[in-house]
């Protein structure tokens, strides 16, 4: 038996069936954290560890990207997702432009992260490299640019974490929460709980008239340009409110 902590007649907290400093109330369950803020945690599942792409799924059933050097790479060979789906999750993942510079806007190191396969944040070469704004890297893609640019140089190894919110219908099919996105590029915050306006589209104002499944996988873009991607894993964000 633990030895006893906190109190038992404080006041309750609002809406809550514990009081204020509760020695009663739930221990946050454990998670060991990875070795850097950058390597997986105990209860991650592990998309993509650099050796193989066992996870994942590509265009014509296996996924065809290459894998060398603990990365993948782009073989435009169509998109990639993984077997996995996720609803409320934490994502981190690591990728590169290609060190040579070719093309320019949407033409250079443009890929993409697709929570649910269906919201995108840009991945873009988007160091020196005019676009539209709500197009450049880290944006969510046609509606928010990320707050600010924090590209590092074509061919380095930048960071997304991402923290992503699950939309949600009601029976009627009418919208109940819309989806939202927390994104830090190289460590940086680019969106802050950014309500999405919809499902990414192109050329189109997107929204929420078609209900779709709770989860879904993590996609990445296959948009012909040689991105690449590393350390891929995924939490899955359960409901915290103790039972
Ligand atoms: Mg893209």
């Amino acid at each position: 038996m633990a030895e006893a902590v906190g109190y038992d007649d404080t006041p309750f907290l609002p809406d809550s069936k514990w009081r204020v400093h509760d020695g009663n109330r739930p221990q946050p369950r454990l998670v060991t954290p990875g070795a850097s803020d950058a390597a997986p945690p105990s209860d991650a599942s592990v998309q993509f560890d650099g050796t193989d792409l066992s996870m994942w799924t590509g265009r014509d059933g296996e996924a065809q990207w290459k894998v060398e050097n603990g990365y993948m790479e782009v073989t435009r060979t169509g998109d990639i997702e993984t077997r996995d789906h996720f609803g409320d999750c934490q994502v981190h993942l690591e990728w590169a432009a290609p060190s040579e510079v070719k093309g320019n806007s949407q033409g250079r190191g443009n890929s993409g992260v697709f929570l649910m396969g269906l919201y995108e944040i840009q991945v873009l070469d988007g160091y020196d490299n005019r676009t539209y704004a709500d197009g450049i890297t880290a944006s969510i893609y046609g509606e928010y640019p990320p707050l600010v640019n924090a590209c590092r140089k074509p061919g380095e190894w930048q960071t997304y974490d991402i923290i992503f919110e699950a939309p949600s219908w009601d029976e009627e099919g009418h919208l109940v929460k819309a989806a939202y996105l927390t994104v830090i590029h190289n460590g940086v915050v680019v969106h802050h709980r950014q309500k999405a306006i919809g499902p990414t589209g192109h050329r189109n104002v997107a929204n929420y008239d078609t209900p779709h499944a709770p989860t879904g996988p993590l996609k990445l873009q296959d948009h012909g340009d040689l991105v690449r991607y590393r350390n891929v894993w995924i939490r899955p964000l359960t409901n915290y409110d103790e039972a």
